[in-house]
C-alpha cells in the first residue's frame, strides 16, 4: 500500500504547493521520516517527483522509502566514503540543467549524516542549493523534553574511544546550553555512565529512544539514576536515542567546581597524574576527567 494513495485529504493541497517554483539546476536537500513514514512534507514528495534523479546514502533504502510513496527515481549512492567524487558527476547534472535530489538514510541530510562535502562542492560552483526541511532527531527530541532552556549545544556522535570520549566531555561539561546527543543503543548505559560520572550525577537527562517509532520512549530523569533505568529493562537499551543532557548551571557545576578546588591543592604537590588519582578517590569522579582538568589547571598556572 502506498501512503499517498490512502490518503486524499490533502490533495487540494497540491496544487499550491506545484505552483511554487522549483528552479531546474537546483540541488534539493530533503528531509525524510526519521522512522514514521508519514513524516515527509507535502512539497518534499512533489520535489521528489519532479527531480531526474536522488543521490542518497543507500540506495536499497532509498528505492524502499519511494516505493511506500509510490515512487521510482534513478538513484544515485552519494555516502561518507565517495562524497568528493559523487560531487563533480552531480554538478555536471546539474550544469546540464537537472534537479537533483539528496537525502539521507533518515532525517536530515548533513546532520550526524553526509551530505554537507557536496552541498559546499555544488555551492562553489555557483548552482543553487534549496533545503526541503523535515524531521531531525535531535530537535524532536527537544521539543518534547521540556528542557526549560531556549539554547542547545548540538555535539551530535561522542567519539567511540572511551579516552577520547571522556576528554569531549570534560570540555563540554562547563556549556550552560543543553547539550545534544546522538547515541548508538550498544554504548548507551556507558555513555550516560560517563556522563554521570564527569558531569556529576544531579543533572537532568531526556533519553528520547525510537521518536516517532512504535517503541517511542521519552524518559527524563537525573544522570545519577539514569544506567538504573537503562538496565532495568534491557528493552530500554535498544533502538535509537537522542540524548538531552540539563546545561551546566550558569555559576559553574558544582560538583566540578569542587573537583578542580581539589586538584588546585593537589597539583600544589602532586603529579598531574597523582593529583588525578587521588581526586578521582576523594569524589568519586572519573581519573580521565579528572586528569584532563588537572592538565588544564597545570597549563593556566
Ligand atoms: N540526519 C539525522 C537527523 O537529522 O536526525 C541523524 C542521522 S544519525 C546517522 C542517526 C542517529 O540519529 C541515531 O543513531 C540516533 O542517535 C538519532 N536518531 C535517528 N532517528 C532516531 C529516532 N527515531 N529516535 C531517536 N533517535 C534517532
Amino acid at each position: 500500500m502506498t501512503l499517498i494513495a490512502s490518503d486524499t485529504a490533502h490533495l487540494p493541497l497540491m496544487g499550491e504547493v506545484a505552483q511554487q517554483n522549483y528552479p531546474t539546476a537546483t540541488l534539493y536537500v530533503l528531509a525524510t521520516p526519521i522512522g514514521n513514514v508519514g513524516d515527509i512534507s507535502l512539497r518534499a514528495l512533489h520535489v521528489l517527483r519532479l527531480v531526474d534523479a536522488v543521490a542518497c546514502e543507500d540506495t536499497r533504502n532509498t528505492a524502499q522509502l519511494l516505493a511506500r510513496y509510490g515512487l521510482s527515481k534513478e538513484l544515485l549512492a552519494a555516502h561518507e566514503h565517495n562524497e568528493r567524487a559523487v560531487a563533480d558527476k552531480l554538478i555536471a547534472r546539474l550544469q546540464a540543467g537537472q534537479r537533483i535530489a539528496l537525502v539521507s538514510d533518515a532525517g536530515t541530510p548533513a546532520v550526524s549524516d553526509p551530505g554537507a562535502r557536496i552541498v559546499d562542492a555544488v555551492r562553489a560552483a555557483g548552482l543553487r542549493v534549496v533545503p526541503l526541511p523535515g524531521a531531525s532527531a535531535a530537535l524532536a527530541a527537544l521539543s518534547a523534553s521540556g528542557l526549560l532552556n531556549d539554547r542547545f549545544h548540538f555535539a551530535g556522535f561522542l567519539p567511540a574511544k572511551a579516552g577520547q570520549r571522556d576528554a569531549e566531555l570534560a570540555e563540554l561539561q562547563h556549556i550552560t546550553a543543553t547539550l545534544v546527543l546522538y547515541e548508538a543503543p550498544h554504548r548507551i548505559v556507558d555513555t550516560v555512565t560517563a556522563l554521570a560520572a564527569i558531569f556529576g550525577p544531579a543533572r537532568q537527562i531526556v533519553l528520547a529512544r525510537e521518536l516517532t517509532k512504535l517503541f517511542e520512549e521519552i524518559h527524563r530523569c537525573t544522570l545519577g539514576e539514569a544506567s538504573a533505568w537503562l538496565t532495568a529493562d534491557a528493552h530500554r537499551q535498544k533502538g535509537e536515542f537522542v540524548l538531552l543532557v540539563e546545561g551546566a548551571s550558569s555559576d559553574g557545576d558544582a560538583d566540578m567546581r569542587e573537583a578542580e578546588r581539589i586538584l588546585g591543592v593537589l597539583l600544589e604537590e602532586c603529579s598531574v597524574k597523582q593529583a588525578a588519582a587521588l581526586a578521582a578517590r576523594i569524589t568519586g569522579m572519573k581519573k580521565n576527567a579528572l586528569y584532563e582538568r588537572a592538565l588544564q589547571l597545570k597549563q593556566k598556572a
